[in-house]
């Protein structure tokens, strides 16, 4: 399942290809995207935006594809748009015969045209700021963490504080910063606050880099596997940092794999 990082590494692949060009047509397969084939031609694609795992493709005319990987969707440029292969969902034709398009061999990924005034006010509404944008500093985080008696771990993965930091890099973060996952969010000093924020930051950037060089080719999508995890999906194996074992908990339904030692 593409995590942010993954749907991070699409955008900046993404962006070179598709920003400036001009569509020509659209195809849509089995997807939603209601208007999509009639609404897009003759629109150019201004920027390719990323709010926690929702990609922003902004079109001229104020509107917008909304789209979403889920599961095991995929979005790439083709250099010729008749390349497009039996998995594709949407695909948008390019002045001058490139291609985006939108794969899935699932059929679970989502491209919505929506207003784009309307798109932005109703992620604003939902999500926290985005970890990658200059909103999310230490005094954000450490003014969100005053508010809350969360345990850690589930304050980091509320989408509405903090926007799509998933199960993998909240675990990886936690460890880095030193923060045990059940630490009520209220009780950690600013020097821990800050600490985290940096863990957050570095942990997403190093992912977003793995997730990149992950790329074999277009469509060729495979998670963060390479990224080195020191605590995430290693229950029972000795801490790289302090030897000590990693063990597994339940939060709020989902694994948390910490270490004992490190993370008091
Ligand atoms: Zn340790």
């Amino acid at each position: 399942m593409p995590e942010l990082p993954e749907v991070e590494a699409v955008c900046r692949k993404l962006r070179p290809a598709a920003v400036g060009r001009r569509i020509e047509s659209a195809s849509v397969i089995r997807c939603g995207g209601l208007g999509i084939e009639e609404a897009v031609p003759g629109r150019s694609i201004e920027a390719v935006d990323r709010v926690g795992k929702h990609i922003l493709i902004r079109l001229s005319g104020a509107v917008t594809l909304h789209t979403h990987l889920r599961m095991s969707g995929n979005l790439f440029a083709i250099p010729d748009h008749r390349l497009r292969g039996h998995r594709a969902r949407v695909v948008l034709c390019l002045r001058g015969g490139t291609g985006i398009v939108l794969e899935d061999p699932r059929a679970l990924a989502r491209m919505e045209l929506v207003e784009t005034a309307a798109i932005d006010a109703r992620l604003r509404r939902q999500l926290g700021p985005e970890p990658l944008s200059p909103l999310f500093t230490p005094a954000w985080l450490g003014t969100e963490a005053r508010s809350s008696r969360q345990p850690a771990k589930l304050f980091l993965m509320d989408q509405g504080r903090v926007a799509g930091l998933g199960n993998i890099y909240v675990a990886e973060a936690l460890h880095r910063a030193r923060v045990n996952p059940r630490r009520p969010v209220n009780r950690m000093s600013p020097a821990r606050i800050l600490s985290l924020h940096g863990a957050i930051v570095a942990i997403l950037e190093d992912a977003v880099q793995s997730a990149i060089s992950a790329y074999a080719g277009p469509g060729e999508f495979v998670e963060a596997e390479t990224f080195p995890l020191a605590v995430y999906g290693r229950e029972g194996e000795p801490c790289g940092a302090c030897g000590r074992t990693i063990r597994r908990i339940v939060q709020g339904g989902r694994s948390t794999y910490y270490c004992p030692g490190c993370q008091k």
